[in-house]
Order: C-alpha cells, then structure tokens, then sequence
C-alpha cells in the first residue's frame, strides 16, 4: 500500500459515476487516500438519466401491458386507467434523490474526500477543483483516475437543436403524446417500447436496414416485430432531411421526402465521451479518433499513473463493465482484498439486456459471429406463445435461441426476446461463462411451467 508523502492523495478520482465510485470506495478499503471530484449529482449516467430511471419507466410502462392483460384473467377495471405523468416524475426524482444520497454515504462511509466541483489537470500530478464562484483547490495525487463518462450526441443539421437527447426524457414538462425517435440503438429502442406503454404515439426511425446493430440478426428482426405488434411504428431506411417548428409541435422533414409531426423528437444516436476541458491534452494522454482515452489491458494510459475506466474508455458502455474496470484497476495499483485474487478486466461474454416491451436477453456470441469464429456450429432455437398470453389474449410471442460450437459442444451466444429476458440471462450467462456445452443444458431439468425452461429442452436442431 503506498503511503507517500508529496502527494496528499494516493487516488484522485474525477467522475462520481458507477465506475468512479466503486473504484474510490474499494481503493479506500485498501488503505489508500482517496479523494472524488463530481460536478453534479453522484451516481453519473445510470443513477440520474440512464438505466436506474430508464427501468423505472419501463416499470411504469409494464402496467399498461397488465391492466390489459387483466381482462383476459378476469378482472374488471372500473374505467381506463391513466397516467399521471407528473406523479410519475415526482415519484423517480424521489427515488434517484435517495440514490444520490446513497452515494454520497458510501464516500463518507469508505472515508473517501468528496469534493462537489468541476476537476481538471494543472500538471500530470496536480488537479484543480473549481466549485462556483469560489477559489480553486489543487491537490497532488500519486494516481488520477479519468471516470468522467459520456453525454449523448446529435449530429449537426437544419434543426437538430429542437431534438432532445435521453437526458431530457425523464423530466419533459409535457408528456408527449406523439413522440419521434431517431436511432435504432439501445436507447433509441428502449426509449420507443417505454413512451409507446406509458401511452404516447411512438414513430422510430432507424437510418439502416434493422434496428438493434451487432445483435443476434434473428433477434432483431423478432424483437422489430414484436414492437411493431405491440404498436410502435418502425421505419428502417430512412433518414432525417430537417426539423421544423411548427405551433407547439415539431414537424420531421424525412429525406426520401414526407414528414412527420410530433410534439417531442428524441435523438438517440449514440454517446461521445465527455473530455472536454479536463486539460488531458495539457498532460499528453492520448486520445483514440473518437475522443475515447486510450488505455492498456490495466486501465492505464500512455501517462503511467494517469488511468481511465467506463464509457470515457468507450470498449462497453455498461454500467457493470464501469465497475469491473473499477475494480480491476484498483487490485492492478493497491492489490487485491486480502485472501482474494487479482482482477484483470475479461471482456467475453458479457451479458446485456435491452429493456424494450418485450425485452432482449442476450451472453456470448450471435449467430453470425459464432459462424465466423468457429465455422461448423450448430443453432437451436424456438419460439413460442408464452402461457401467460394464453388468457391475457395478448399475440406476443417468445424467443430462445442457443448458438453451440460443433467441435465442442460449447453453447457460445445464448438469446432470448421475452418477459423477463435479462432476469433470465443473467442465471444463464454463469454456465456460459464457465464453458457449458450443449449436452450439459439438455442434463438439466427445466422447472415447469417457465419460459426459462425452453433453453434446456431445446432438442431439434434449427440449422448448423
Ligand atoms: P447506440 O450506439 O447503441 O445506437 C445509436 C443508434 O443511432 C444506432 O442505431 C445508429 O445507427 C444510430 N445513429 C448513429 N449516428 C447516426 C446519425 N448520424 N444519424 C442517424 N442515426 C444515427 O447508442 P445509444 O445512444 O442507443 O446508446 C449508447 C450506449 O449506451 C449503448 O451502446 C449501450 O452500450 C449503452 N446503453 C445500454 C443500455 C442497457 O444496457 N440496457 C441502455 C441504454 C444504453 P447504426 O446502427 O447504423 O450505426
């Protein structure tokens, strides 16, 4: 454990998001001086504006899917039922506030210094925090860690400035009732199932041939139908010429010509890290052409005592890849806890969710990667009317999928589109990542009734 003297911190970490956070409180736990700069609320992304939020409307979106499921189930509801979006709100900001507070603690807790200001490099040892109007504080710090994130981006053109980003989503002062996204990414997806539940009228316009890039191909195009049943309007193959106002609204000009009005147009086209004015220029960190901070197997940049982790890295913009980074980083400069080994960051087989209605469930390889990698393969696959629709009358439709390596037996990309796809994934993603093969899936005995169950009963090969 370092203790030194010319510095007042061993850690400095700029970023109180997920990965800075946990990187700041498990270096305190070895023994290290640390010391947190965060601008703005702690928890980053994922507590104020992404996943935390996103989920709970997701939630919120899911009743509309119950109440009329219901019906089929017997209930009677006394009238429809209706969102009040202002509780809504209330209700999240509420619970995000008791998260940022929960952050806030857990620095206390860990005796990691929080400092509330805007950090940058002076020198490659010294960070400034400036805080309002206030003199500016300088710190000496053996390490310095970058966590400072990303922001989302909306390219320049003829009205680009009457979009919103995600950011905007969670507080909009009405709630839209035609409502425009543009992106066929995580966010762009999520965002389209979630409003088009909580009742507005949803067109998602996606610039490529299928929505959802670098998935599992069949679970695109199964996952781009069920969203269109449930009644989310997708246009693929088509770009945006402008954006107009027009009385209160916003008219999308669309290239191949038509438009389409809307009262909210929501761009979610991708995240661009957020660098700017951290003087890493000043201190000779490298930059990848994205602006992403070049960084080693160890979090480490070309500055050996400067690091970077989570979406300012830009490998996997995940929350739990944030932390593992964080983690990894902190036993590469303080060593593991004790009686633990050491982490070095693994980025195979890391499962991801898609929080659309229905949601995606997803570990390993897809279907074409599989084929590239290892030639002869071999895909089983299903899909299937759950039971629950078989009273709620609903037509939505479920999706299980294994991709198994021939010369092996190995599953490699497991994927499913269904009610609870991530809750289920994330059990199945420990027998992936441990090398499960196909024949140790079908010795496993399914638990009755589930959707689950299908992954070990899937006996019929699809194709290879
Ligand atoms: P993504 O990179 O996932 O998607 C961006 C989308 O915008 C793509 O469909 C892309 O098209 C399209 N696009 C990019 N540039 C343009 C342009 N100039 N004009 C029109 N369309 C464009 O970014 P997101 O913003 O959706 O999400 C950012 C990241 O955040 C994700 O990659 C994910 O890692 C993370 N995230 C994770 C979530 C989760 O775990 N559930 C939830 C939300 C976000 P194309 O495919 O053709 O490039």
């Amino acid at each position: 454990m370092p203790s030194s003297d010319s510095f007042d911190y061993d850690l400095f970490v700029i970023g109180g998001g997920s990965g800075g956070v946990r990187a700041a409180r498990f270096a305190a736990t070895r023994g290290a001086r640390v010391a947190l700069a965060e601008n703005d609320l702690m928890g980053g992304t994922c507590v104020n504006v992404g996943c935390i939020p996103k989920k709970m409307y997701s939630y919120a979106a899911g009743y509309a899917e119950g109440f009329a499921d219901s019906r089929g189930y017997g209930w009677q509801l006394p009238g429809t039922p209706t969102l009040d979006w202002d509780l809504l709100k209330v209700r999240r900001a509420e619970a995000i506030r008791y998260l940022n507070d929960v952050y806030e603690r857990l620095m206390v807790g860990a005796q990691v210094r929080r400092l509330q200001g805007t950090a940058r490099f002076l020198d490659a040892h010294t960070v400034e925090v400036r805080a309002g109007s206030g003199a500016p504080l300088t710190f000496r710090a053996r390490h310095v860690l970058v966590a400072t994130g990303g922001k989302p981006w909306i390219p320049e053109f003829p009205g680009s400035e009457l979009a919103v980003t995600s950011d905007d989503m969670f507080d909009l002062p009405v709630f839209p009732r035609r409502l425009v996204v543009v992106g066929g990414g995580y966010i762009g997806c999520e965002m389209a199932s979630i409003f088009h539940g909580l009742g507005a009228e949803v067109t998602l316009l996606y610039r490529g041939e299928q929505i959802l890039r670098h998935f599992d191909d069949e679970v695109r195009d199964f996952v781009a139908e069920e969203m269109r049943k449930a009644g989310v309007a997708i246009r693929t193959n088509t770009d945006v010429a402008r954006i107009e106002a027009v009385a209160g609204a916003r008219r999308v000009h669309l290239k191949a010509g038509g438009t389409l009005d809307a009262d909210v147009v929501l761009y979610a086209t991708g995240r661009h890290v957020h660098t700017q004015g951290l003087g890493l220029e000043r201190v000779g960190v490298a930059l990848a052409k994205t602006g992403a901070v070049q960084v080693d197997r160890h979090l480490t940049t070309n500055v050996p005592h400067i690091h970077a982790i989570g979406d300012v890295v830009g490998r996997k913009e995940l929350t739990p890849v944030a932390l593992a980074e964080g983690m990894a980083l902190v036993d590469h400069l303080f060593g593991p806890a004790a009686g633990q080994a050491k982490r070095v960051m693994d980025y195979d087989n890391i499962p991801t969710a898609v929080f659309t209605h229905p949601p995606i469930g997803t570990v390993g390889l897809t279907e074409s990667e599989a084929r590239a990698r290892y030639g002869a393969i071999q895909v089983f696959r299903s899909d299937f009317r759950p039971l629950q629709h078989a009273l709620s009358g609903r037509s939505e439709r479920t999706l299980v999928k294994l991709v198994v390596d021939a010369a092996s037996d190995r599953v490699v990309g497991l994927h499913m589109v269904g009610a609870d796809a991530g809750e289920i994934v994330q059990g199945f993603a420990v027998a992936i990542k441990s090398g499960a093969t196909k024949a140790q899936f079908d010795q496993t005995l399914p638990i009755h009734p589930t959707s689950a169950e299908e992954f070990v009963t899937l006996r019929q090969m699809t194709r290879t």
